[in-house]
């Protein structure tokens, strides 16, 4: 990330900008593609996987019904946070208007489409986004990148379907997912052992394509880049800080420090892997033996958790849809913030708890209100930092809902 800092601004200063277009630009560009690239098929298996595995909540009906429920409920709130946040800041206002005239035409491919998603949405009834989710075809929706959120609901269909027949018949089509799973998240992980050159490469092309000659240009970007970590940083302090200790508080009737105390290992090792799942072990061993809560309901609801229960990657997710928006200079009312609540769950629920997945979900959010997603661009530098700190969020969560819930069932020994 510094070196293509570094680099764009010596770009800028020695003239550099046609050598970094033609020879550096592309490899951030490719980058994006492969992360474009793997959106569909992540989020069709990682959902079917995820949510075939629910056979649990069958068994544990209720124990389910409340996980699910806390679950969803915690990720809406962090959702709102960020968006009062994204919205009273307003952290990609921080560009001059010439400057986001710049982005909005680098960015939206033609003045047709600009248009054409403009009035699109103008014309948009209430509802219509429930209509959009329901594709007529679903081999339309996997070659549609924009059609995310229908492929989500037929894989939505496709796993409880899957719950609800034979067991016997639907195994090997089980196995067929969890084989096709690990797969996935092998080829994510082959493209992230390539996101320091990615962001490299995007970085040194940006910054000198946004400053031009004037490196106090790229300064202003670098300054709107700030101002929107810290949105996202202060939207975390707030979940973590206030918000969970309020739940503690009421739910539990325990101290945040004790709770801090159990947990910072695990947090620690959500922070420096970026990784839920990485961190699960660790999570699991914490919140058993240092707060008490029994293995039946940790069991169950850790790795639910660390799979689909990402409240920091959903605020990110809602901040860096409204700051991209805003950097654009596009204005989104009331339906489109309230889509991207919709989308920011669906999607932060569809993350894959590895480095870096909350950003590839970002698309879907992205497209569901008709944003470009190369502006994801903008972002990808401050990226990684951020996915540190909404991982140690993600992992808190877990265990804050997973204390909640044993609480309510009598399976927390303090
Ligand atoms: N790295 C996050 C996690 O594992 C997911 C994300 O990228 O937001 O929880």
């Amino acid at each position: 990330m510094l070196l293509g800092v570094g680099f764009g601004l010596a770009a800028t200063i020695f003239g550099w900008q046609g050598f970094t277009a033609d020879y550096i630009t592309p490899f951030g560009t490719i980058f994006i593609n492969l992360l474009k690239l793997m959106a569909v098929p992540l989020i069709l298996v990682s959902l079917i996987n995820g949510i075939s595995n629910l056979k649990d909540v069958s068994k544990l009906s209720r124990i389910g019904g409340k996980t699910l429920g806390i679950y969803i409920f915690t990720t809406v709130v962090a959702i709102c946070i960020g968006l009062l946040l994204a919205n009273a800041i307003q952290p990609g206002n921080y560009l001059s208007a010439e400057k986001k005239e710049v982005f909005q035409n680098k960015f939206s491919n033609t003045v047709d489409e600009k248009t054409s998603v403009a009035k699109l949405n103008a014309d948009r009834k209430p509802l219509q986004f429930l209509i959009d989710i329901v594709p007529q075809n679903v081999f339309q929706s996997f070659t549609d990148n924009t059609k995310m959120l229908q492929v989500i609901f037929f894989a939505m269909l496709l796993g409880v379907s899957l719950v609800l027949i034979d067991s016997k018949t639907a195994q090997p089509v089980k196995d067929f997912f969890v084989g096709l799973d690990a797969v996935v998240l092998k080829i994510i992980d082959l493209i992230m052992s390539a996101a320091p050159f990615g962001v490299f490469a995007l970085l040194a092309g940006l910054i000198a394509d946004f400053a031009g000659d004037n490196p106090r240009d790229a300064l202003e970007l670098l300054k709107a880049l700030g101002i929107y970590s810290l949105t996202v940083l202060l939207g975390l302090a707030i979940v973590g800080f206030i918000f969970y200790p309020i739940l503690l508080n009421v739910f539990v009737k325990i101290s945040f420090k004790r709770f801090f105390d159990a947990m910072a290992p695990a947090q620690l090792l959500a922070f420096s892997t970026s990784s839920s799942a990485a961190t699960l072990p660790v999570t699991m061993e914490r919140v058993e033996h240092h707060l008490g809560v029994s293995k039946e309901v940790s069991s169950f609801v850790l790795p639910l958790g660390a799979t689909i229960n990402m409240d920091g990657t959903a605020l990110y997710q809602a901040v860096a849809t409204l700051f991209i928006a805003q950097t654009m200079g596009m204005d989104l009312n009331f339906s489109a913030q309230l889509t991207i609540i919709l989308t920011s769950v669906l999607a932060s629920i569809g993350s894959a708890a590895v480095p870096g997945a909350g950003m590839v979900m970002l698309v879907i959010v992205l497209e569901s209100v008709g944003i470009d997603p190369a502006g994801i661009a903008l972002i990808f530098g401050v990226d990684r930092i951020l996915d540190m700190c909404r991982t140690t969020i993600n992992v808190t969560s877990d265990a804050v809902c997973a204390v909640i819930i044993a609480k309510s069932e009598g399976q927390l020994t303090v």
